[in-house]
């Protein structure tokens, strides 16, 4: 790069913490589906800061939206009312079809939030002892990086050296009922679960486990949690990936898009049975719901909507998905699967040929932005927005990139 890229590198290598290990691109500016680095190198993103940017970069009425706020009031607090809390509220509870929702901002707040939610609620409705609520997690999962969430994720570098942790916790197989059956107790208050695991490298659960899921929990009063921080808004190709599975969780988590690409943004649904466990002082944040997120989100919300963006994520979902299967057929041994909904889909490299870190840097030498998970896995979440013509582009790109890498 040159020296000015050089520089931006330098100083977030020498003054940041290391908990993060970029590829070297520098990003200046972005507009919808391509980002710009500082040499002004054209990328087309598909990643989307893990699925925050489903509208595109800088959507024009989300920024407009923000920019109106921001001449009224950016930040108040919940000690008053405002003028988009409100309208944002009904608004995700029209397309959730939940009550309630309690905003916060980040994912991993949202998921703290349901969290506290389902103990109060499996003390005070279900009648469990407090301090004896146990919640049900799978194997694999993601939710997020505070102290009480990776506590029970199964990934000892999200864990290790960070204990103590929280109790109340117990895994099972992720898609296996009856691992589930058998780590469920008396005290079992939820089960909080992702309906694609993301961060594991994109699993979709067998056909029918969450149908036997939603059946189980009900029959035993347990609460089905559903984060949808990733999948959630659209990204698999209908407004919720429960919808796929035709089944209602009890509660569910947004969280990334529901930032429209701008802010952070997040919120935890329920319906009223549940979330009047939370009373005044029971629970709260000084940004959450705040003016300025709350118009940003609302319009995001519009924007889905009146755009068409969810229908246009099938369909589009489906192409990429299957010019990514042509991919592996062209490059056989390198990819071992393609898999996902919509437009959230992990291609799976055989090790003995690469690492999939290796080819998100080949990728991103080419222009093209993209995330590897774990050792194997290279995610493709590109926008909603995204157009046939960048998606060839980008698909174009992945093959000359995998032509020469495969074994
Ligand atoms: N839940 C899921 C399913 C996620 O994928 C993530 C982030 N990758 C989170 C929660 C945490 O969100 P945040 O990084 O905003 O805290």
């Amino acid at each position: 790069g040159t020296p000015a890229a050089q520089s931006f590198i330098a100083k977030e290598a020498r003054y940041g913490a290391r908990n993060y290990a970029p590829v070297p691109v520098v990003v200046d500016h972005a507009k919808d589906c391509l980002v710009w680095d500082v040499e002004g190198r054209e990328y087309i993103d598909m990643m989307s800061a893990y699925s925050s940017v489903s509208h595109g970069h800088l959507h024009p009425r989300i920024v407009a939206a923000a920019e109106r706020q921001m001449r009224k009031v950016a930040v108040m607090s919940r000690a008053y009312y405002g003028t988009t809390l409100g309208p944002l509220l009904e608004k995700l509870s029209e397309v959730t079809g939940f009550e309630r929702a309690l905003p916060m901002n980040t994912g991993a707040e949202a998921v703290e939030t349901a969290i506290k939610c389902a103990r109060r609620w499996g003390h005070r409705v279900k009648g469990i002892p407090d301090g004896q609520q146990r919640i049900l997690v799978a194997r694999g999962n993601f939710h997020g990086r505070t102290t009480t969430i990776i506590g029970f994720s199964s990934e000892p570098d999200y864990r290790m050296g960070f204990a103590p942790f929280d109790g109340g916790f117990q895994h099972f197989d992720y898609g296996d009922m009856d691992s589930l059956k058998a780590a469920a107790t008396a005290n079992t208050c939820a089960v909080l679960i992702e309906p694609i695991q993301g961060e594991a490298g994109i699993i979709v659960p067998p056909p029918g486990f969450f149908q036997e899921l939603r059946a189980w929990c009900t029959a035993n009063n347990v609460l089905l949690i559903d984060d949808e921080v990733q999948a959630g808004l659209g990204r698999t190709g209908r407004w919720f990936a429960f919808q796929h599975e035709g089944i209602r969780p009890d509660g569910l988590i947004l969280g990334k898009a529901l930032g429209a690409g701008l802010l952070p943004v997040s919120a935890f649904c329920a319906d009223d049975r549940v979330m009047q466990v939370f009373v005044p002082n029971s629970h709260g944040s000084t940004f959450g719901g705040n003016a300025l997120a709350a118009a940003v989100a609302l319009e995001g919300l519009k924007v889905l909507e009146e755009e068409g963006l969810v229908d246009q994520c099938a369909a589009k979902g489906e192409y990429l998905f299957g010019r990514l299967r042509e991919v592996q057929e062209q490059v056989k041994p390198l990819i071992r699967e393609v898999r996902g909904r919509g437009l959230w889909i992990g291609v799976d490299i055989e090790p003995s040929c690469t690492s999939a870190r290796d080819l998100v840097e080949r990728l991103a030498a080419h222009g093209v932005l993209s995330k590897e998970t774990h050792d194997t896995v290279i995610r493709f979440a590109p926008p909603l927005t995204i157009t046939r013509e960048l998606m060839d582009r980008a698909v174009e790109i992945f093959r000359q990139v995998a032509l020469e890498k495969r074994g």
